[in-house]
């Protein structure tokens, strides 16, 4: 199969790169390996920055009818009150909230204007496993599905296939690990009415919890030592409700749905950083370039941002080669893909080192016991909108190139 863009990976980052591309009149071919989006749990937030993208791509409207909690901010709970640690009510443009929408709406609603236009083609149950290399370029991937394995060759492959990335693997790029002190335990249990409505974080007693709003049930995650999962399971399920409640009283007497810890999964934290992202004709994006902590819950926009730089980089070179021969069959060369490097890199390294500077100097000590979120100092005011401006729009925030905004008067 011929195509110029071949996308390993329908996350967010592949996902809303192969909007973008085929918006701009490139043929894409997005593989997906999973028979859907369905990802429970990898983050519900879609931040200022996200929301901004979405109302250039004319797809506002469209998000917000999805079931979204608007968050003006992120607090932290002392177990009775919250206090606010990141105020997005300030910030500029439209868009001054968190919005907590499931994962997998997302996905569908991306995909779905995506697969309104003809030049876009999404394979699901599609496991990309190696690169097509010749001439010193990569050419395309080899993936499997249930009828056997298949080749795409095409101009630019992008790997978008999250933090255990097969195709940066298959291409020889190897990644720079910064080290995580914490894996997450994700569980649910029910909400009712009286419970407070906003997200928050509360650590105390050698444990920390994220609690987000999904409307009739709460999604929580249980922060453990990295790789402490067998030591807690160890320690009984009795003990581990006992310790939930601990932290957020007002869920005693409905642990109880916590059955079994089969009623909760485990996700291994990782932050990591390729020193190289690109190759002739290959280019690494969102996780597969740089794997983000879960604090902040910026990794989603973060692979967002790299797709809307990474579209505004070579959508104008790949429709002008298409004048010519489409597909193209050229690969994109190192010098245009080294530019979403350095587009890209200062603010995924900034992020990550201040998620590094909060896991040392407040996850690490948490979980050791030494914190206790009541004892939090309230930050004052302008520094709740400092931090709400970093975590909602980011280091850099891209934009959408006109190009494609034509575009969309044109579907
Ligand atoms: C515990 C935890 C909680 C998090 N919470 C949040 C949060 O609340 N908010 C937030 O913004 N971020 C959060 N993150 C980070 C966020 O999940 C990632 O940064 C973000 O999803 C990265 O997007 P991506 O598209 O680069 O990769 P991914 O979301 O990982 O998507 C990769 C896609 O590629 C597919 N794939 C994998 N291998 C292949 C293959 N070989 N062939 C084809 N397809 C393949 C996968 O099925 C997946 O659909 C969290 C991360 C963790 C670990």
């Amino acid at each position: 199969m011929l195509t110029t863009c071949v996308i390993a990976g329908g996350g967010p980052a592949g996902a809303m790169l192969g909007l973008l591309l085929a918006r701009a009149g490139v043929e894409v071919t997005l593989l997906e390996k999973h028979a859907d989006f369905l990802r429970d749990f990898r983050g519900d937030t879609i931040h200022p920055s996200t929301l901004q993208v979405l109302d250039e791509l004319g797809l506002s409207e469209e998000f917000h009818r999805l079931p979204l909690h608007k968050a003006p901010y992120l607090a932290i709970s002392n177990g009775v009150t919250l206090t606010p640690l990141a105020d997005f009510r300030h910030l500029p443009g439209a868009y001054r909230y968190i919005a907590f929408v499931p994962q997998w709406e997302f996905l569908d609603l991306i995909t779905g204007a995506a697969r309104r236009l003809p030049n876009f083609r999404l394979i699901m149950r599609a496991e990309a496993y190696d690169v097509i290399t010749e001439g010193g370029a990569v050419r395309g991937l080899r993936y499997r599905d249930a009828d056997g394995e298949h080749e795409v060759r095409a101009a630019l492959t992008v790997a978008a296939d999250g933090r255990a990335s097969d195709v940066r693997r298959a291409a020889g790029l190897r990644v720079r690990k910064l080290g995580a002190p914490m894996d997450v335990v994700w569980f649910r249990v029910s909400r009712s009415a009286d419970d407070p409505p906003d997200p928050f974080l509360r650590f105390a007693g050698g444990a920390g919890m994220v609690a987000i709003n999904r409307e009739t049930y709460w999604q929580l995650a249980y922060l453990i030592p990295k790789g402490g999962f067998d030591a807690l399971r160890a320690r009984g399920i009795e003990r581990f409700r006992a310790s939930v409640t601990a932290l957020v009283p007002f869920l005693t007497g409905r642990m109880g749905e916590v059955g079994s810890f089969a009623d909760t999964s485990v996700l291994s934290v990782a932050v990591d950083r390729l020193p190289r992202w690109h190759l002739p004709g290959l280019v690494c994006i969102g996780d597969a370039a740089h794997a983000m902590s879960p604090i902040g819950g910026v990794g989603i926009n973060l692979a967002i941002q790299d797709a809307v730089a990474t579209a505004n980089l070579v959508a104008g070179p790949m429709v002008r080669a298409q004048r010519v021969r489409t597909p193209v069959v050229e690969p994109m060369p190192a010098s245009l893909l080294a530019r979403v490097q350095r587009r890209r890199l200062p603010p995924a390294a900034v992020t990550q080192f201040a998620q590094i500077q909060i896991q040392e100097r407040v996850i690490r000590p948490t979980l050791a016991g030494r914190r206790d979120s009541a004892r939090f100092p309230a930050p004052p005011a302008i520094v709740r909108r400092i931090v709400g401006r970093f975590v909602g729009l980011g280091v850099l925030p891209e934009h959408v190139n006109r190009e494609f905004l034509a575009q969309r008067h044109s579907q």
